[in-house]
């Protein structure tokens, strides 16, 4: 049995892979954590019935106190690096969903996990689609180096552009090396109308509306043609076996991986 905890238990990909925890053979929800709602039943807050396991807000004393394997944490980008340096503190092996860590940070994990020999796995997205759009954009980028990527998300969304998007410009700029795109001598009427520009030079632009859940287009452009590679995630549920495959696999790793690919198509 993998003992798996939850932080960020209350919100909407919380709440999902308190489901997909629950329903997994050979997993054991044995805490979630939130800031709200405290010694709530996570049972009654998922709809199946009380379970026995109250909600709290420490997440230190619930790691010491249920002594899991592995925490899944999707908070929020303010407090996810201190949720993981914690776990690792612990022994206790993160899988992460939270957005919003910065290569700073995420260096900084790669050399905890080192030190302590524990396992980590963070993953800007964990929907098999969402993996294979970057696989497929990273391949048509060496052959159609013009392209911009357009991410479309819910209005609740804290940070822009989204982790998946970043990710996606950092294959295709490991791929495709740098290339400006537009004319040098473009004019933004509007500062901002070009999209956010990463490295490599690759512009990202974020759309933020209610009804969209997680959505991005990656845009190529060549000699009279366009090619546009697209992934919807139109629940959250799609997020849940990757996580499911993320908590499975982490129980083996002994070091840092970011991106779910480099588990799935290794
Ligand atoms: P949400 O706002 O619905 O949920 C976040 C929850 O974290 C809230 O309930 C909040 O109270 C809680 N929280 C805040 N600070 C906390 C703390 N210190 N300890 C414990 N809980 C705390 O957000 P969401 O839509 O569920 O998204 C969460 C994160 O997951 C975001 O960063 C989002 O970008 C990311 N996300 C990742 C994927 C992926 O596949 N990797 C998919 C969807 C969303």
């Amino acid at each position: 049995m993998i003992r798996v905890l939850v932080s960020g238990a209350a919100g909407r990909m919380g709440q999902e892979v308190l489901r997909a925890v629950h329903k997994t053979e050979g997993m054991e929800l044995v805490g979630a954590v939130d800031l709200i709602k405290e010694d709530v039943d996570i049972g009654t807050l998922i709809g199946i019935g009380e379970i026995g396991i109250p909600l709290k807000n420490d997440l230190e004393e619930v790691i010491a106190t249920v002594k899991p394997d592995v925490i899944v944490d999707f908070t929020n980008p303010d407090v996810v690096f201190n949720n993981v340096k914690l776990a690792l503190k612990y022994g206790v092996r993160p899988v992460v969903g939270t957005t919003g860590m910065g290569r700073k940070e995420l260096t900084e994990i790669e050399g905890l996990c080192q030190s302590a020999g524990v396992g980590c796995i963070v993953a800007p997205n964990f929907a098999i689609g969402a993996l294979l759009m970057i696989k497929f954009a990273t391949e048509a980028a060496k052959y159609l180096p013009h392209v911009e990527i357009i991410e479309l998300h819910h209005d609740q969304k804290i940070d822009a552009p989204s982790g998946t998007a970043i990710k996606t410009a950092e294959s295709i700029v490991q791929t495709r090396g740098d290339f400006r795109q537009g004319l040098a001598t473009e004019i933004e009427k509007i500062p901002g109308a070009r999209g956010g520009e990463f490295e490599g030079g690759i512009r990202i632009h974020s759309v933020r509306l209610p009804g969209y859940v997680a959505h991005q287009e990656v845009i190529f452009g060549g000699v009279g043609q366009t090619l546009t590679i697209r992934h919807d995630s139109i629940s959250r549920e799609s997020f849940m076996p990757g996580v499911v495959l993320a908590v499975q696999k982490v129980m083996y790793l002994d070091r840092f991986v970011y991106g779910l690919e480099n588990i799935l198509f290794e």
